[in-house]
């Protein structure tokens, strides 16, 4: 049987298909442009000989429905799907859960209302995703749905973690509160370390970073996350390719007043202009790392911000911690950047923390020990894959 996972965006499409016994992806791709007069749409998959094949082509994609019909249309055509009765779930990722949602869930209509009305919470994301969702229950009503939620994992932190010290009510009727997010990539990566720690994932205590154009840090205690450095939404925390990260709300205020500034005006300013963009004028760390070698100083402070940022995580979780089994390095600047991982660690023996800077520089890909052995604190450089984890948690609901 296969599972797919389906990520809808407002204008695009992401779609894995995976071989539910050996957990191979066996057909990727992307429809971007939904709406538009020429949409973009790419497949990658493996033939019948086991070979890579892909295509490219651009057309129409009026909504999600025809996006939705072409990516069945498209692994049927292509072999890779006999027909839909071959599909044991399609799983969806939804951004925001809110916190009703504390584990992925075969969606009916009381779920799909419930997604809804936390649209105010992430109104740039779960309006694409319930659009794929509608789509793919209405024509395939045979294939269970299953949504799998970016805030799911950190549903466990406690009070302390995940409330503000604001007035109850903003709380209690209002639902804010910090809720995190990327919770799929901190949970696959949890299990990952655990495997590669040989130690069950509920006797680990780990530092997971994931560390890409958005990033967020998560400190987990016995399996579970117990803090995490989102909040509300995506844009507290670390700083990030667009995003400030956190920052003192008077900022905001003086914006308003001063600067004359409304919300929407605020809120580009801090989700799309901010982060190493805002502080470099960049916000892809490959040309940041070969600025800053150059002796561009934005570029450079750009970085040392990052790190700077990214060890008061460190530090603040070792603290709440007490005991930490590993640090984690995931994203596509966890993964790829020597640099980053270096002075994340750099200075925290006393900590136990100690990298091995040979094994650190090796450019290989997979998963891998980046510590002495020695080092009480392991650091571990793993891949995410939150596709996988979607694909497997929803057909786990299913079963
Ligand atoms: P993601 O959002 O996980 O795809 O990560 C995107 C970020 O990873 C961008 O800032 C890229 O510049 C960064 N990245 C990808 N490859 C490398 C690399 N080899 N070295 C440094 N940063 C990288």
């Amino acid at each position: 049987m296969k599972v797919l996972v389906l990520n809808s965006g407002s204008s695009s499409i992401k779609y894995q298909l995976f071989r539910s016994d050996d957990w191979v992806a066996i057909a990727s791709g992307q429809i971007g442009r939904i709406g538009e007069a020429e949409g973009d749409l790419k497949m990658e998959w493996i033939d019948a000989d086991g070979q890579s094949q892909c295509s490219k082509d651009n057309r129409p994609i009026p909504a999600h429905q025809e996006g939705i019909d072409h990516i069945v249309d498209k692994l049927q055509e292509q072999g890779v799907l006999a027909d839909v009765t071959e599909l044991s779930a399609i799983g969806h990722r939804v951004v925001h859960g809110g916190p009703h949602f504390k584990h992925p869930v075969v969606v009916d209509d009381e779920v799909e209302a419930e997604i809804r009305s936390v649209i105010p919470l992430a109104p740039l994301h779960n309006p694409g995703h319930l659009a794929g969702i509608e789509v793919a229950r209405k024509h395939f009503p045979s294939v269970p749905s299953v949504v799998v939620f970016d805030t799911a994992f950190h549903q466990t932190m406690p009070p302390v973690s995940y409330r503000y010290a604001i007035p109850e009510y903003l709380y209690t009727e209002h639902r804010i509160r910090r809720y995190g997010f990327h919770g799929t990539s901190h949970q696959y990566v949890s299990k990952r370390a655990a495997a590669m720690l040989d130690k069950p994932l509920a006797e680990c205590n780990l530092i997971t970073l994931h560390l890409g154009n958005g990033a967020s840090a998560a400190a987990i205690r016995n399996g579970q996350c117990v803090d995490t450095s989102m909040g509300l939404t995506p844009l507290e925390g670390l700083v990030m390719g667009t995003r400030s990260g956190d920052i003192d709300p008077a900022v905001l205020i003086y914006l308003w007043k001063n600067l004359d500034l409304n919300a929407a005006a605020v809120s580009h300013l801090l989700n799309r202009q901010s982060g190493l963009l805002g502080i470099c004028g960049v916000n892809d760390m490959r040309e940041i790392s070969h600025q800053a070698e150059e002796g561009n100083k934005r570029a450079q402070l750009a970085i040392d911000m990052t790190l700077h940022r990214l060890k008061k995580y460190i530090g603040a979780y070792y603290a709440e911690l007490g005991e930490v089994d590993a640090i984690v390095f995931t994203g596509g600047i966890g993964e790829n950047s020597v640099e980053i991982r270096h002075g994340a660690c750099e200075g925290l023996k006393r900590l136990g923390i100690e990298m091995d800077e040979a094994a650190n520089a090796e450019r290989i890909p997979g998963e891998r020990v980046v510590s002495t052995p020695d080092s009480e604190v392991k650091l571990l450089v793993i891949p995410t894959n939150e596709e996988l984890e979607i694909a497997q948690q929803a057909l786990a609901t299913v079963s």
